[in-house]
C-alpha cells in the first residue's frame, strides 16, 4: 500500500522531563490536528524536529526520546545548537520570515545562515529517503523546509510530492531581493503539488517561476520537460466543532466551576451592563500590527470621548523569538504604547488595555473568544491568521463583530466582516465605533455566513482536499508519461 509521509520543522509532539523521565507531549496546533484525518488513511511516519538541541542532551537521553518519538510514527531530524541558531533562527526567521512579510529591511543576508539552510534541508530529505518506499506520497511543510521537495525528486523521481506554504509568498519585485531565489523556487519545484492559502500567494509564486525561469504555464500548472506540476489554493481552516463546542460548555457552566479569568470577565461587566470588550490575540510578531492597533485604539478613545471607561482592549501578546532583536525592540514599543494609553485614558477603577504578555491555555482562549464584542486583527501581513477563524468558531450565539485586516490571508473568507487597511489609524478608529454600535440584527446576519463557511471549510476538509489533489497530481503524471 501507497504510504503518505509528513515533512515539517517540529515534530507534532513536545519532550518534557518529569521525574528523570522523559515524557511527549501531544501538539495541539492546527498542523497536527488536521494530519490526524490523514493519517487514518494513510499509515506514514512523521519526519521533524523534536525541538529539542542534541549538545543538551547525552547519546543515550537523545535516543530514549528517538525512541519514544518512534512509537508514535515519528523520524527525528537532530539538530545541533548551533543548527538551531543558524538554520532556525538565522535564515528561517531572519531571512525568509521578514522577506515574505515585506519586511525587506529586517532581512539579513549572512551567507552562513544560507550555507546552513542547505545543510539542514538535506538532513530532513535524507531521513525522508530512509523511510520512502516505491510510490509513496510525501507531503512538506512550510518555509523551513523548501530545499526538501528538490532535493527528494533528485534521488527519488518515482515518488509523489505535495509542499504546502504556511506563510504569504510575496510578490516577484520583493522575492527578486533574495540572493538564493533561484535555489529556493528549484526547490519547491521539486514538488508535483504546491499548495498556498490563496489565490494571491500562487500567483505570485507562478509569477516569480515565469520571470526568473521562463516555464511555460497554463493556468495553475507548470511544464517542465516531462512534469507537470501545479500550484493551487487551499486555505487552511480550523477544528472548528472543537472551538465551537467548548464555546457552548464555557457559557454553560456552573459558577463553582468557572475559571478566575472568567469569573474576572463577568466582573468587568458587571459594573455597567453597556461596558464592553475587544479582543486581540497574537505571537508578538511584528508582522501582527501590534502598535499600529494599539495608536488606532488610542486614536478612537479621543476621538469618540464617550467611550472612555467603557470599552477595554484585551490584548494578549504571546512571546515569541526573544533572541531576535527585533522582536525585542517591539516588546519595548508595545510596553511603552500600553503604558501610555492607560496612563492617558485610565481611571481608578478603568483601564482601557488590559495586556497579557504570555500564552494561555485553550480554555481561557476560547472564553476570551465567547466574551469579547468585538475581535480587533490588525496584521500588516499575515499567511492566514488562525485567530480570526477561533474567534468566529467561538461566537455561538452569532453575535459579536470581525474587524480584519485585509493583508492578511483569512480575509479573502470573511467578506462580511469589517475589513480595514491597517496602516489606516482613523479608519480603524472609526470601524471599533461602528462594530461597537453595529445592531445585533447585523451581527448575527453576519457572522452566521461567516460560520457556515468555516464550518463547511475546516482543517480536515483542507488536510483531505490537499492529499486529494496530490492523489490526482500523480494520476495526472501518469497518464501523461
Ligand atoms: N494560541 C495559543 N496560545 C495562546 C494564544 C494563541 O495556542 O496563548 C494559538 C491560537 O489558538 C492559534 C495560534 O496560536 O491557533 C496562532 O495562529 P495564527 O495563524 O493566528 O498566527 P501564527 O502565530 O501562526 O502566525
Amino acid at each position: 500500500m501507497k504510504k503518505l509521509h509528513i515533512v515539517s520543522n517540529r515534530l507534532p509532539f513536545s519532550i518534557v522531563s518529569e521525574d528523570d523521565k522523559f515524557l511527549l507531549k501531544p501538539s495541539v496546533g492546527g498542523l497536527a490536528t488536521g494530519m490526524k484525518s490523514v493519517y487514518k488513511d494513510f499509515e506514514g511516519r512523521w519526519i521533524g524536529w523534536p525541538g529539542i538541541a542534541t549538545d543538551s542532551y547525552t547519546v543515550d537521553q537523545f535516543k530514549e526520546i528517538e525512541g519514544l518519538l518512534d512509537k508514535e510514527g515519528c523520524d527525528t531530524v537532530p539538530l545541533t545548537a548551533d543548527e538551531v541558531h543558524t538554520f532556525y533562527e538565522g535564515f528561517c526567521n531572519r531571512t525568509i520570515w521578514p522577506l515574505f512579510h515585506y519586511f525587506n529591511q529586517y532581512v539579513d543576508y549572512s551567507p552562513e545562515f544560507w550555507e546552513s539552510y542547505v545543510e539542514v534541508n538535506q538532513k530532513f530529505a535524507d531521513k525522508t529517503l530512509e523511510v520512502v518506499e516505491d510510490g509513496d506520497f510525501v507531503w512538506v511543510h512550510d518555509y523551513q523546509l523548501m530545499l526538501v521537495p528538490g532535493m527528494l525528486k533528485a534521488k527519488r523521481p518515482d515518488i509523489t510530492i505535495g509542499f504546502f506554504l504556511h506563510i504569504p509568498f510575496p510578490s516577484y519585485e520583493v522575492f527578486r531581493i533574495l540572493p538564493w531565489r533561484n535555489e529556493l523556487l528549484g526547490g519547491l519545484l521539486g514538488a508535483d503539488l504546491i499548495g498556498f492559502h490563496t489565490y494571491d500567494y500562487e500567483r505570485h509564486f507562478l509569477s516569480s517561476v515565469r520571470r526568473l525561469f521562463g516555464y511555460e504555464i497554463s493556468f495553475n500548472q507548470i511544464h517542465i520537460d516531462e512534469r507537470i506540476i501545479l500550484a493551487d489554493a487551499f486555505p487552511m481552516g480550523i477544528d472548528y466543532d472543537k472551538f465551537h463546542d467548548s464555546a457552548i460548555k464555557t457559557i454553560s457552566r456552573p459558577m463553582q466551576e468557572k475559571s478566575t479569568l472568567h469569573k474576572e470577565l463577568e466582573k468587568y461587566f458587571l459594573v455597567s451592563p453597556d461596558r464592553k470588550l475587544i479582543l486581540s490575540i497574537d505571537r508578538l510578531d511584528y508582522s501582527k500590527g501590534i502598535p499600529n492597533r494599539l495608536r488606532a485604539f488610542e486614536k478612537f478613545l479621543e476621538k469618540f470621548p464617550e467611550y472612555r471607561t467603557k470599552v477595554t482592549l484585551v490584548m494578549l501578546a504571546v512571546p515569541s523569538r526573544n533572541s531576535v532583536p527585533q522582536y525585542q525592540r517591539l516588546k519595548r514599543e508595545v510596553d511603552e504604547l500600553v503604558g501610555r494609553i492607560n496612563g492617558l485614558y485610565g481611571t481608578v477603577n478603568y483601564a482601557p488595555v488590559w495586556y497579557f504578555y504570555r500564552s494561555m491555555p485553550f480554555e481561557n482562549l476560547v472564553e476570551l473568544y465567547s466574551m469579547s464584542d468585538v475581535a480587533l486583527l490588525t496584521p500588516v501581513r499575515d499567511g492566514m491568521n488562525l485567530v480570526a477563524k477561533e474567534y468566529v468558531a467561538s461566537r455561538t450565539n452569532q453575535t459579536g463583530v470581525m474587524i480584519i485586516s485585509e493583508m492578511t490571508g483569512v480575509v479573502k473568507e470573511m467578506g462580511e466582516a469589517i475589513v480595514i487597511n491597517p496602516n489606516h489609524e482613523s479608519q480603524v478608529a472609526d470601524a471599533i465605533k461602528q462594530a461597537l454600535e453595529m445592531p445585533i440584527d447585523e451581527q448575527r446576519a453576519r457572522m452566521s455566513v461567516i460560520q457556515k463557511r468555516l464550518k463547511r471549510y475546516d482543517v480536515f476538509k483542507w488536510a483531505e482536499q490537499f492529499v486529494s489533489s496530490l492523489k490526482r497530481i500523480a494520476q495526472i503524471q501518469t497518464d501523461f508519461l
